[in-house]
C-alpha cells in the first residue's frame, strides 16, 4: 500500500481564492488551526484573473445608492429564486468587507476627492464596483494573501484534495494528492471549507481557467451534501472570438461600462431594440442619454449594453444566428468611438481598460482604441453550487462549509458583474467564522480512519494499472466539452439534453477504463484523469435541473418553453446522491422574501 502523511488541523480552507484566502484569515482570527490547501500555486487561484471590480454600496460616486438598492437588483438580477437571506447580508456587508480590504493595503482607483471610485456594471442600478483598473482580481488576492500569511496558516500549494472524509455524518478531514511528486496526505479537521471555484471547464468556449473543474461541487456531493441551482450558468456576453487559440477568453464588462457598445454587421447599435420589461423605465431611450450615463451624469439612464448578462448573452446569439454576425462568429464591441466623445480618448482607454487593450494587442493583434473588438458568448459562471446555510454558510453535512463560486444562493437565476468578488469576501469571512466555531464547539478530536483513506489512494492511482485501460482521459474531456456546449449551452431543448445525459453517462462508462502512462511525478494525464469524475458529476447536475425546469429563467434559456413559468419561479432545483448511488433532482420551494424585504424591493422600483 502506498503511504501517506497525516496532518491536524481545527479548520481545512480547501482553495486560495478570495473565497478561501478570506475564510482562512477569520477561521485563524477566531483562534482556529488553520491550514489552506490549493490546487495552483500561491497567487495563482482564478480570482486574480477578476477584472471589473467587486460590488458595494459604498455610494462614493453616486449618494443615492444603499444597501436597499443593491439588494434590490441583486434580486431582480436573479429573478428572485434567490436566497433572500445571503442577498441582505450581500447587500450591508460588502461596503464593511471592501474597506476592510482597502485598510489591509488595496489601492482602488480614486475620486477626485480621494474616495474610492465605483463604476458602472451591467444590472446595478447606480456605479457601484470598486476597481483597480480591469485588475480587480490581482489586486484583491495580493492584499488577502499579503494580510493572510502574517496569521500563521499553514499553505499546501499544488495540492489536489481527492475527497472529503466523513465519520458519523459529519466532515472531518480530506486527502490531497501532491500535483508535483504524486504523494498523498490525509487531513483530519474540526471543519472544512470548500472555496474551490468554478465548472467552467465542463464546457468547450470558457472564460475559466484549467482549475475550474468543478471539484467542490463534486467533493460535496459526494459527501452527501445538497447542491442547488445548478442549472443557471452564466454565459458572459463578451469573450474573444478570435484568434481560435484564445477563444473564451473574457472581455470585461467594465468596457462597456466605460463607454464600449454593440454593434452588428450592418453598424447597427442591437441592444437597442430588445429592452425586457422589467427594465424599460432603467433603460436610455437613446444612444446620447445612455452615454451620459456612463460619464456619471445622474440623470441618465444606462445603455442597453449593461443590462443583464443572460439578455445581452442572447442578443449577440439572435444577431450572429440571423446572419448579422462578425467575420469570425461573434459582434464588434467598439470603445474607439468615444473619440469622437472625448479629446484623449486613446489615453483614457488605455489608462481605464490597461489590460483589455494589452489582451488585444498581444493575443489578436488589434488596438482598441482605432478598431472595435469581436466578441461572443463565454461560459463564464455557475450561480449553482453547494446549498448551505445562509447565515453560516453550513453545508447539509455538519462540519462542511462552502463559501464564493463553489457555494450558492446569493445570485439565484443571474449573477450581476462584480456580486462575485464581494460574495468571496462576505460569505468567506462568515464560512471561516462559522467553521472556526463549530471546530471549537463539536471536534471530536480523532485519527484519521486509514480504511478510508487507504480506499481513496487506491482508486485515485487505478488509472496506472496498464493492463485494463484503454481510455484516454483529455479525449474523454473534450468530447464531454463539446457535447455539453452544444446540448446544453446558451440555448437549451429537451431532446438535446436528453441526449448530453445519455453521452454523460456512456463517457462515466469510459472514464472507469482510463489509463494513464508514466508515474506519478507531475503527471498531466493523471490530473486529468482524476479531475474527469468531478466534471461529469457536475454536468450531470447542470443537466438534470435545466431538464427539470421547464421554462426560461435568468442564465436559463428554453428554446422549448421561451417564458417563464410563475409556477417554476418559486422553486430552486436541488440535487443530491440517491440511496442507490444515482443522481436525485428535485423542486423545493424558495423560502418567501419576508414582508419588510418584500418593501424594500418594490420602494426601489
Ligand atoms: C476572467 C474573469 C474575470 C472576472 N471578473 C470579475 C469581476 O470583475 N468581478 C466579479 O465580481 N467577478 C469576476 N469574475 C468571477 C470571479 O472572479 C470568480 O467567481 C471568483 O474569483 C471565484 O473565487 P473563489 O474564491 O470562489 O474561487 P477561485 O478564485 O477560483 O479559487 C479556487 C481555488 O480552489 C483551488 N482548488 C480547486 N479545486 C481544488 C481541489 N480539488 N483541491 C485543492 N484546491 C482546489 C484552486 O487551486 C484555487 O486556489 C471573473 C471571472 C473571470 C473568469
Amino acid at each position: 500500500m502506498i503511504g501517506y502523511e497525516e496532518h491536524r488541523y481545527d479548520v481545512i480552507v480547501i482553495g486560495a481564492g478570495g473565497a478561501g484566502l478570506r475564510a482562512a484569515i477569520e477561521a485563524s482570527a477566531q483562534g482556529a488551526t488553520v491550514a489552506i490547501i490549493c490546487k495552483s500555486l500561491l497567487g495563482k487561484a482564478h480570482t486574480v484573473m477578476a477584472e471589473g471590480g467587486i460590488a458595494a454600496s459604498l455610494a462614493t460616486v453616486d449618494q443615492r445608492d444603499s444597501w436597499k438598492v443593491h439588494f434590490s437588483d441583486t434580486m431582480r438580477g436573479g429573478q428572485y429564486v434567490n436566497s433572500w437571506r445571503m442577498a441582505e447580508l450581500h447587500a450591508k456587508e460588502a461596503p464593511q468587507r471592501v474597506r476592510e480590504l482597502e485598510e489591509w493595503g488595496a489601492v482602488f482607483d480614486r475620486t477626485h476627492d480621494g474616495q474610492i471610485l465605483q463604476r458602472n456594471f451591467g444590472g446595478h442600478k447606480y456605479p457601484r464596483l470598486a476597481h483597480v483598473g480591469d485588475r480587480t482580481g490581482l489586486e484583491m488576492i495580493r492584499t488577502l494573501q499579503d494580510h493572510g500569511i502574517h496569521q500563521g496558516v499553514d499553505v499546501f500549494m499544488e495540492f489536489t484534495v481527492l475527497r472529503i472524509l466523513v465519520e458519523s455524518g459529519r466532515a472531518s478531514g480530506v486527502v490531497a494528492y501532491d500535483r508535483q511528486r504524486g504523494r498523498f496526505k490525509a487531513f483530519s479537521a474540526g471543519a472544512v471549507v470548500l472555496a474551490t471555484g468554478g465548472v467552467g471547464k465542463a464546457f468547450k468556449i470558457t472564460s475559466n481557467s484549467w482549475e475550474y473543474t468543478g471539484d467542490g461541487h463534486a467533493l460535496a456531493y459526494e459527501a452527501g451534501a445538497e447542491l442547488m441551482d445548478m442549472e443557471f450558468v452564466q454565459f458572459h456576453p463578451t469573450g474573444m472570438v478570435w484568434p481560435p487559440s484564445v477563444r473564451g477568453i473574457l472581455v470585461t464588462e467594465g468596457v462597456r461600462g466605460e463607454g464600449g457598445v454593440l454593434l452588428n454587421s450592418e453598424g447597427k447599435r442591437f441592444m437597442f431594440s430588445d429592452i425586457p420589461d422589467l427594465y424599460l423605465n432603467q433603460t436610455a431611450d437613446t444612444p446620447e442619454e445612455g452615454w451620459r450615463y456612463t460619464q456619471g451624469d445622474k440623470d441618465a439612464r444606462r445603455p442597453p449594453e449593461l443590462l443583464t448578462r443572460d439578455h445581452v448573452a442572447r442578443c449577440i446569439v439572435r444577431e450572429i444566428k440571423e446572419g448579422r454576425g462578425s467575420p469570425h462568429g461573434g459582434v464588434f464591441l467598439d470603445i474607439a468611438w468615444i473619440k469622437e466623445k472625448l479629446p484623449k480618448a486613446a489615453e483614457h482607454i488605455k489608462r481605464k481598460l490597461p489590460s483589455m487593450y494589452h489582451q488585444f494587442k498581444e493575443l489578436a493583434g488589434i488596438d482598441i482604441t482605432n478598431e472595435p473588438m469581436e466578441v461572443g458568448p463565454t461560459t463564464h459562471y455557475i450561480m449553482g453550487g453547494v446549498r448551505v446555510d445562509p447565515d453560516s454558510q453550513m453545508s447539509s453535512i455538519p462540519g462542511l462549509f462552502a463559501a464564493g463560486e463553489c457555494g450558492t444562493g446569493l445570485h439565484g437565476a443571474n449573477r450581476l458583474g462584480g456580486n462575485s468578488l464581494s460574495d468571496l469576501v462576505v460569505f468567506g469571512k462568515r464560512a471561516g467564522e462559522f467553521a472556526a466555531h463549530f471546530a471549537a464547539d463539536e471536534r471530536v478530536v480523532s485519527n484519521v480512519d486509514s480504511s478510508q483513506v487507504e480506499e481513496i489512494i487506491r482508486q485515485a492511482l487505478n488509472c496506472f494499472d496498464g493492463d485494463t485501460g484503454t481510455e484516454n482521459p483529455y479525449l474523454i474531456q473534450s468530447e464531454l466539452q463539446d457535447k455539453m456546449q452544444a446540448l446544453v449551452g446558451i440555448v437549451r431543448r429537451e431532446d438535446e439534453m436528453t441526449q448530453a445525459l445519455e453521452v454523460i453517462d456512456q463517457l462515466k462508462k469510459r472514464s472507469r477504463d482510463v489509463s494513464v502512462p508514466g508515474n506519478r511525478e507531475y503527471n498531466n494525464g493523471w490530473h486529468t484523469a482524476l479531475d474527469l469524475g468531478n466534471l461529469l458529476i457536475v454536468a450531470e447536475a447542470i443537466t438534470r435541473s435545466a431538464l427539470l425546469r421547464k421554462e426560461s429563467r435568468g442564465a436559463q434559456f428554453r428554446a422549448d418553453y421561451p417564458d417563464k413559468d410563475k409556477d417554476l419561479g418559486q422553486v430552486n432545483a436541488v440535487i443530491c446522491k440517491g440511496p442507490d448511488g444515482r443522481m436525485e433532482v428535485r423542486h423545493e420551494t424558495v423560502s418567501p422574501v419576508p414582508e419588510h424585504l418584500q418593501d424594500v424591493i418594490e420602494e426601489m422600483g
